[in-house]
């Protein structure tokens, strides 16, 4: 079907089922999102909710709404019948019927789906996971706590996730009592022995390999983002920094495609000059060197590819690679140097450019060697990759270096480097857990500076993650009021 409106386009993306009212007014457009905010503030009946099989189901925690892909809500706690509670995922419905219809039962995202909960029931199949395991269902609109139409008066679901002030956590109250200094004091700390922690990784990898090697590796896992650390750093290791001395670029990107397992088959008939070209060159190099790597190659499968943007492929990240290392075959020097000579205000700008500033004739415009040359040049690492970068790499691995060759200079110049570097971008995590920590409104002069943001992240993964009671058990909130205590008898 041809889509010809807004309004159109809009129901094929967010289907929309007309709900006849109990209380006879005009019917109710229910969507998905509206089933979701019903299971999100859990407005069923909570005694005797049952599941279609006749479970009994306790929800401890409806978990956490995901906005990126894979379940809609993560880190549920559930218990069925007089099971200890669980933890996993839930997945939520219009209809029983649209797990099928959705593709769930093959896709290996959902295998940590404990429960399905629909709002009605549609069909009698049961719900299997990709592993072959049936998931309880719950069907919804007869368990509600209010009739449907009730419930769409007084839910706006354009305020889910983040703007509510219900689903803050336990530890919104303490906070609050707490000045914003105090706040910015307790991030700043968390930020500090989050940076701290890094540097002991890196401390290991420097013994290890040498600071170079540890250096592109932890660039290279950068590169890679969420999905493809794992591979990146693989590559790195199978094909080490001193393998790509003082290469030229495109002979260090035929090393990198090429054990990356990413070289497109020498015939690229159909594909532009520029294209044919290129691979040639990159096939020039290859063919001689492949033998060397046997047996060590990625294969594509070890790669996620799906749901990149183009420009974060890692094909292209891995081109950038090899110009960066072509540009500052020795990159530590170069930041050692920007850290210890360059004026205090230069030096996050110096730092990034290390990575921004690098262009390549064929990459620079393109995004596989399937697509077209953009009109427009686009970075190799944008602005935002590289602050992130510096902060998550280069910044550690000054203080770890720092540490071994006893230069507390350095280690004082990277840690007051971090404690000022102005906030990198905000994401799915920082949005969550900020609205956790501090409901819809963070107060005001808090996570201005990636120091506080990287200190929120921390108190994620020491306290939200580890949390299977919904707060109740959480000693972050008892955390956050002795520290504000000390902080005013100082
Ligand atoms: S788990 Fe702890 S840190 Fe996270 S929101 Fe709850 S009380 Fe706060």
């Amino acid at each position: 079907m041809s889509v010809v409106s807004y309004e159109q386009l809009r129901g094929e993306l967010a289907p929309c089922v007309l709900h006849e009212p109990s209380d006879g007014y005009a019917p109710v457009p229910v969507t998905e999102r509206l089933a979701q905010a019903i299971w999100f503030d859990q407005r069923l009946k909570r005694d005797g909710l049952q599941t279609t099989d006749g479970r009994r189901v306790r929800v401890v925690s409806p978990g956490w709404w995901n906005l990126e892909a894979g379940p809609d809500f993560r880190r549920a706690v559930i218990a069925f019948d007089d099971a200890k509670p669980q933890l996993g995922d839930v997945e939520v419905h219009l209809h029983s019927a649209d797990w099928h219809q959705h593709g769930h039962t093959r896709d290996r995202h959902y295998d940590n789906v404990i429960l399905h909960a629909a709002l009605w029931r549609r069909g009698e199949q049961p719900a299997t996971t990709a592993t072959g395991r049936a998931l309880p269902q719950l069907v919804m609109a007869d368990q509600l706590d209010a009739p449907l139409d009730q419930l769409y008066d007084s839910i706006d679901p354009e305020n889910y996730p983040y703007d509510l002030d219900s689903h803050v956590g336990a530890c919104e109250s303490p906070l609050k009592s707490a000045s914003p200094e105090t706040i910015a004091a307790l991030l700043e700390d968390a930020g500090l022995a989050r940076l701290r922690t890094k540097a002991r990784r890196l401390t290991r990898w420097i013994q290890r390999t040498g600071i170079e090697q540890a250096l592109y590796m932890a660039v290279m896992e950068a590169l890679g983002f969420k999905h493809n650390k794992e591979p990146m750093r693989r590559l790195a290791e199978r094909l080490p920094v001193a393998r790509l001395r003082e290469l030229p670029a495109t002979q260090a990107q035929a090393l990198l495609l090429g054990v990356a397992g990413f070289l497109p088959e020498r015939t690229v008939a159909g594909r532009d000059e520029a294209t044919r070209r290129y691979v040639k060159r990159l096939w020039d190099v290859w063919w001689k060197s492949r033998d060397e790597f046997a047996g060590r190659s990625l294969s594509r499968a070890e790669w996620r590819l799906a749901g990149l943007r183009p420009a974060n492929l890692p094909w292209r990240r891995l081109a950038a690679v090899a110009q960066l290392l072509a540009a500052h075959w020795e990159l530590w020097p170069k930041i050692a140097d920007t850290l210890a000579s360059q004026p205090e205000t230069k030096r996050a700008a110096r730092l990034a450019a290390l990575l921004t500033d690098l262009e390549d004739s064929y990459w620079s415009r393109r995004f596989s060697f399937a697509s077209k040359p953009q009109p427009e040049p686009e970075l190799l690492i944008g602005a935002a990759r590289a602050r992130d970068i510096v902060v998550n790499v280069v910044l550690p691995v000054a203080i770890a270096q720092g540490k071994l060759l006893e230069q507390p200079a350095l280690v004082e110049a990277a840690e007051k480097l971090f404690g000022d570097y102005p906030p990198l971008e905000s994401n799915a995590l920082v949005r969550f857990t900020a609205h956790r920590l501090f409901g819809q409104r963070v107060p005001p002069r808090l996570l201005r500076t990636a120091a506080q943001q990287q200190g929120l992240l921390q108190v994620f993964h020491d306290f939200c993650l580890n949390d299977r009671t919904a707060c109740r058990r959480c000693r972050f909130p008892d955390l956050a009021l002795q520290f504000a205590a000390k902080q005013t008898a100082c």
